[in-house]
């Protein structure tokens, strides 16, 4: 069996991983084609591996499903050729719930089930929080799973509803499911999306000659030369066909809308837009917030790259102090190293992080970074600028502390793994040893994101459940296995 292993970065668990994203087409000629360039632009969304599915009138349905790369999977004629068909849906991945030992390729979705109807065919991008409860009792009712992917639960329901076309028996089955999901899926003729009725994670619409897509980021719309039209609402479902165009399904109770406010932060590729603003701006603006609120004498602001980089330019634009490039990224770094040996490893984030030495020296230096995971990555960090010489180090988080696990579809260490959960700020400061450390506020990172107000504390306009403890929806899994949900105390 060949050693090709999922390509999470082993120099890079210092960071939140979103899990999965969502590309469709349909109306369009070869749509797997346009899937494969779509999957490729939402690559940042999930590594690990990639699937695609498409529909032929002539050859049925037909579905490729690959560890690794979309460029490295999906470019070939001879692949391509076996996925015809003017209808196709694809999902790329790196595993949330499911398989968390060695991957599996039976945990790649789309997944596909054949009903009296006709087959359908699913990608889901969020984790289902009552998933185990919905897999006990869909075994003992006779289903039998061929994943570990929670996602899967939603084929078994709609495969046990007794209404007469798919679309219907998707609503009836995501009517049972709780926590974040937003859904691609597609019958022989239609396209269909569906969001949570929180809109957790992001779904966008957009058109492409006489077609529709269907993407988590609008940035996968830009790539395949697709309109972005509107996003999918919080608990909409869309049904699109080729002839009919998009017809709009309310199939769940209205409620206030909890976007995932990391999305803005780190997850979403910075050339997309989310609720009618940039991502690049709003981080941009979040440097801005920071440095009001954390301002400190220094000669230099640089960005930990890549994902520090706009926040860094708000902070340096708001302060007036110089921002400059004093860390360089090797940007060829991937699955050369998916195999290191024990010395490489320790080499850490040198391989992938290189000092800017000559600019770096004798200077007092603002490193403004997106987020404080398990506060290993910043160390080092630290110690490779104090090594080229800089006086001294001021780290700038463009998030507030990460004290909590996400439920809902982002990978997240346990909760004890995450240094805020078990540290202060100072405390913090104390253990990276750097000249200090701030992070940006819950209220200023609202205003970031355009809420002049700041955070509704009674009603927050977000999910942001990894930073306050409060969790949209009771991840009722976790609090089986023990997740100690946050007191009136805390
Ligand atoms: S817990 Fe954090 S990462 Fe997860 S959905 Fe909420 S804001 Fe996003």
């Amino acid at each position: 069996m060949s050693k090709i292993m999922p390509t999470t970065d082993p120099f890079d668990d210092d960071k939140l991983r979103e899990e999965c994203g969502i590309f469709g087409v349909v109306g369009v000629t070869d749509a797997a084609n346009f899937v494969t360039l779509g999957l490729h632009a939402l690559q940042h969304r999930g590594q690990e591996a990639g699937g695609i599915v498409s529909h032929d009138a002539v050859q049925g349905f037909n579905s490729a499903r690959r560890f690794g790369y979309v460029r490295d999977n999906f470019t070939s004629q001879s692949l391509m050729e076996t996925l015809p068909g003017p209808l196709a849906i694809g999902h790329v991945r790196y595993s949330t719930a499911g398989s968390k030992g060695p991957a599996q390729i039976r945990d790649v979705q789309p997944f596909f089930g054949e009903f009296s109807m006709g087959g359908a065919a699913i990608a889901h991008n969020g984790n289902i929080t009552n998933a185990d409860a919905l897999r006990r009792e869909l075994i003992e009712r006779g289903s039998i799973f061929q994943s570990s992917s929670d996602s899967e639960c939603i084929i078994h329901l709609m495969a046990r509803s007794l209404q007469r076309n798919i679309p219907e028996r998707m609503e009836d089955a995501l009517r049972r499911v709780e926590g974040a999901f937003s859904v691609i899926a597609m019958t022989r003729t239609k396209l269909i999306g569906v969001r949570d009725p929180l809109g957790v994670r992001p779904l966008v619409l957009g058109k492409i000659g006489d077609g529709w897509a269907l993407s988590s980021e609008t940035c996968a719309l830009d790539i395949i030369g697709a309109e972005y039209v509107r996003e999918i609402e919080p608990g909409e479902m869309v049904v699109i066909t080729a002839d009919k165009g998009v017809e709009s399904i309310r199939p769940f109770r209205a409620r206030k809308p909890r976007f995932c406010i990391f999305e803005h932060v780190y997850f979403s590729r910075p050339d997309s837009i989310i609720g009618g603003r940039s991502v690049y701006e709003t981080r941009r603006q979040i440097g801005v917030e920071l440095a009001r609120e954390a301002p400190v004498d220094a000669d230099l602001v640089c960005p930990v790259p890549d994902s520090g980089t706009p926040a860094a330019i708000g902070y340096s634009q708001e302060s007036g102090i110089p921002y400059a490039m004093g860390i360089i990224r090797n940007q060829y770094m991937g699955r050369t190293f998916i195999e290191p040996t024990e010395q490489i490893r320790n080499m850490g984030v040198r391989l992938k992080l290189n000092v800017n030495r000559a600019l770096i020296k004798g200077k007092r230096v603002i490193l403004v970074d997106d987020s404080v995971v398990r506060g290993t990555t910043s160390r080092k960090i630290k110690e490779m600028i104090l090594d080229a010489g800089a006086a001294e180090v001021h780290f700038r988080i463009a998030s507030p502390p990460t004290a909590w696990p996400c439920f809902y579809g982002v990978d997240t260490p346990q909760r004890e793994k995450l240094l805020a959960a078990t540290m202060s700020e100072d405390e913090m400061c104390a253990h990276l040893q750097v000249n200090s450390l701030r992070f940006i506020s819950l209220d200023g990172l609202y205003r970031a994101v355009g809420e002049a107000e700041g955070r509704d504390h009674k009603q927050p306009q977000y999910c942001d459940a990894c930073f306050s403890g409060e969790y949209p929806v009771e991840p009722a899994d976790m609090i089986e296995k023990g997740f100690k949900m946050k007191t009136a105390a805390e």
